[in-house]
């Protein structure tokens, strides 16, 4: 006998909570089946916390529109919920004459993504606000800051329950299948759930479940890859008061963002995350020969770093859709327009801005779940 729920949700990470929140507070009666002990331990436990301004993506993609509402949905959440955060800005700086010809094109890019309010910084302008910095040129972004995740989930969750949904952990889901107007949700432990809508936002297992779905149409399903992200901490206070991103290269099909300097809100430095092709999403060990490339990419903004300064911190894994040298892919929010199958959402390759844009994709699944 299967148990009959209105909606459920798979995975309680950020955005799958995100997702169930929005749900649950349109008077949906939601559940949240999430296969380890505790909310939010897999990418979202392991990211560089940033709330990004909204500056790379292409215009008009869904990374830039979700980005941009995200930040701006997220921040006033934040202060509303006593969620600690900071707005300490960024710079993006260039090291070479190539990355300072393409400042310009970023700040451009960024105007076409609604971000207005970046400053273009001279060498010396820049080296006043960080006189730890080297470079040739810079761009400040004033919208970047930090978040603490996890008090963001644990707010999630809180206003998923006030709205009377639940989270249920040791809940891996197995299999999924149509059965009349219902989606049949199998469990590890034989449970048995009968939903009228299904979200899948099991991040770096979405491909892998949404390929279990027989009834999706051939193809619909896309390839997952994996690039972990390696991070080295920095021994010692910040040398900097705000982030440090190298600037892209002109044309560059970048998976990360180069090795930048990030800060949490206790104050501690963290370098990464660097960019690796791996075959398994489970292969999260941080290997400490990598320390010697974050030494070069550290130096061309931070020449004074010691040696000896940099130790393995931790790593994650970016749930990609595209393979080593392609474009990015945006994010991928399949819906029933899609795929042809009502009621049904499959979250694909919600990699970086996939924290801040959290709220924004939530209020995006509930839409598409009502249009
Ligand atoms: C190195 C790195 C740095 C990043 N930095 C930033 C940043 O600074 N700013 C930013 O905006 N974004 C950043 N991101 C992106 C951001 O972390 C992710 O977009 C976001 O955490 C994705 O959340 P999620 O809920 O989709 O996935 P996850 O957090 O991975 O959650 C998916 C959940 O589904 C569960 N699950 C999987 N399969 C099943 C199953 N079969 N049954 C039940 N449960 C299942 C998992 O256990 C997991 O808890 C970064 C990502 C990486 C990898």
């Amino acid at each position: 006998m299967a148990e009959r729920v209105d909606a459920v949700v798979v995975g309680a990470g950020v955005v799958g909570l995100a997702v169930a929140r929005a749900l649950a507070q349109a008077g949906r009666e939601v559940l949240v089946l999430e296969r380890e002990t505790g909310i939010g331990t897999g990418t979202s436990s392991r990211n560089s916390e940033v709330i990004h301004a909204g500056i790379y993506y292409p215009p008009g993609s869904l990374k830039a529109r979700l980005c941009v509402q995200g930040k701006n949905a997220l921040y006033a959440y934040a202060a509303e919920r006593g969620i600690a955060h900071q707005r300490c800005g960024k710079l993006i700086v260039a090291s070479t004459s190539s990355q300072l010809a393409a400042l310009p094109g970023t700040v451009a890019r960024a105007a076409a993504n609604g971000v207005h309010d970046l400053v273009v910084l001279s060498r010396d302008e820049a080296k006043a606000r960080e006189p730890a910095l080297e470079c040739l040129g810079a761009v400040l972004s004033p919208s970047t800051g930090i978040i603490d995740s996890h008090a963001l989930m644990l707010s999630l969750q809180g206003d998923l329950e006030a709205a009377g949904g639940m989270v249920v952990c040791h809940s891996a889901v197995r299999g999924i299948e149509r059965q009349g107007e219902d989606w049949l949700i199998v469990c590890g432990d034989g449970t048995r759930l009968l939903a009228r809508t299904l979200v899948n936002s099991a991040g770096l297992h979405a491909c892998e479940l949404a390929g279990r779905i027989a009834a999706l149409p051939p193809g619909s399903v896309p390839t997952p890859r994996f690039a972990k992200g390696s991070y080295f901490t920095l021994t010692g206070r910040s040398p900097f008061q705000r982030l440090i991103y190298p600037a892209p290269e002109p044309d560059q099909h970048l998976a990360g963002l180069g090795v930048h300097l990030t800060i949490d809100l206790g104050g501690q430095a963290k370098f990464g995350p660097d960019v690796q092709w791996v075959d398994r999403a489970d292969d999260l060990l941080v290997d400490p020969a990598r320390g010697e490339g974050f030494y070069a990419a550290v130096r061309r903004y931070w020449p004074a770093l010691p040696d000896g300064a940099l130790q393995p911190g931790y790593a994650g894994m970016r749930p990609k859709i595209s393979g080593p040298g392609e474009p990015a892919a945006d994010f991928l929010i399949q819906g029933p327009a899609q795929h042809g199958l009502p009621g049904l959402v499959n979250l694909f390759g919600i990699e970086s801005p996939g924290l801040t844009s959290c709220l924004a994709i939530g209020e995006q699944v509930r839409e598409t779940l009502t249009s």
